[in-house]
């Protein structure tokens, strides 16, 4: 069992497997990086499940694979197959902005994938064009479809900014509701690779503009989850993920893997340990005590949007989100 020094259980890894791409989001990769992580130094799907073993072995329970665009890299499935032979009971899912699902959700439920969480910001094609830099609105929709068909348990994830999409708020929600999944509102996190001049709303403000549309009570929050959770009077559970809360981190119980091979306590902090040489020395040992080593040591809490506080340069499009 993995327990850090606030006794927390830490039973949650996600996977990065790309740092690259398909989008510019504006609030995560609004420019191309003036350089890609040499392919070289990434790990290959052999090498990831190496790791994600023995992390298995140690206690975790639930893996996400993220990026970057996670089903840009080839052979995804390969990957999910691997861990879910290995580990049947483990909990395996996708973070994903659905682009490429229409070709790969059947394939990725096949292999083992339990559930996508699926980035969709916008039911207007030019808005979305906006965001993410490119037009991808009827792709993304068909993803979406493709992901509801393959039996896929289906959970959106919508970033709300304010003057660009934050009309869309009821929206997205009734179109999360009517497909079956649920809508997760999750406050934009100030980083240094997004556009300048963006601005998030906060979750009491989504909720106040919901709340006129929908009568819904807070239930308990997410047993070691990230998201606050509410349910309308119909029993559709929908939530709000709200970095910025100051209880957010008291119930973390997640570690990031990067594509490279960086392991991270807290998205928040510069801190991480890397286990590529471990795992490419077949050095099990060693990779075992770097994950009890970070686990130890992560840390008690975030501090976004506490001003004078320096975040760390990491992009999201590094660590998974
Ligand atoms: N490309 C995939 C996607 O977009 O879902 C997976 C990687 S992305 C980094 C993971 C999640 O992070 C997405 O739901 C995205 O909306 C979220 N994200 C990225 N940048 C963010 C920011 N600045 N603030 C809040 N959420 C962000
Ligand atoms: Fe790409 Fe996801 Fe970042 Fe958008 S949020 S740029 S889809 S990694």
């Amino acid at each position: 069992m993995l327990r850090d020094k606030f006794n927390r259980e830490v039973t949650y890894l996600r996977v990065s497997v790309t740092e690259r791409c398909n989008f510019r989001c504006r609030y995560c990769m609004a420019e191309k990086p003036f350089n890609w992580v040499p392919k070289e130094n990434l790990l290959s799907y052999e090498e990831l499940f190496a790791f994600i073993k023995i992390s298995i072995d140690n206690g975790i329970r639930k893996i996400r694979l993220t990026g970057g665009e996670p089903t840009t890299r080839e052979n995804l499935d390969e990957l999910v197959y691997m861990i879910h032979t290995y580990a049947p009971e483990v909990d395996i899912g996708l973070t994903t902005n659905g682009y490429l699902l229409p070709s790969l959700a059947h394939k990725l439920k096949k292999a083992g994938l339990r559930r996508v969480n699926i980035s969709l910001d916008s039911l207007d094609r030019t808005t979305m064009h906006y965001i993410a830099q490119k037009d991808v609105f009827t792709q993304v929709q068909e993803g979406i479809r493709a992901a509801v068909d393959a039996g896929l348990l289906v959970k959106i994830n919508s970033v709300i900014l304010r003057g660009i999409n934050d009309h869309e708020i009821v929206p997205l929600f009734i179109y999360a509701k009517e497909i079956g999944a649920q809508i997760r509102y999750i406050e934009y996190m100030e980083n240094s690779h997004a556009s300048n001049a963006l601005q998030g709303l906060r979750s009491d403000e989504v909720i106040d503009i919901l709340g006129k549309s929908y009568p819904f009570i807070p239930i308990n929050k997410e047993v070691s989850g990230p998201a606050n959770l509410y349910e309308t009077l119909d029993g559709y559970h929908f939530g709000t993920i709200e970095p910025h809360r100051h209880d957010f981190c008291t119930t973390c119980d997640r570690l990031r893997l990067t594509a490279e091979g960086d392991l991270i306590g807290c998205l928040y902090f510069e801190g991480a340990k890397s286990i590529k040489d471990a795992i490419r020395d077949g050095n099990s040992k060693k990779a075992a005590e770097i994950l009890e080593d970070v686990v130890i040591n992560k840390p008690e809490k975030n501090f976004w949007g506490i001003e004078n506080i320096e975040v760390s340069s990491r992009a999201f499009y590094r660590t998974g989100g």
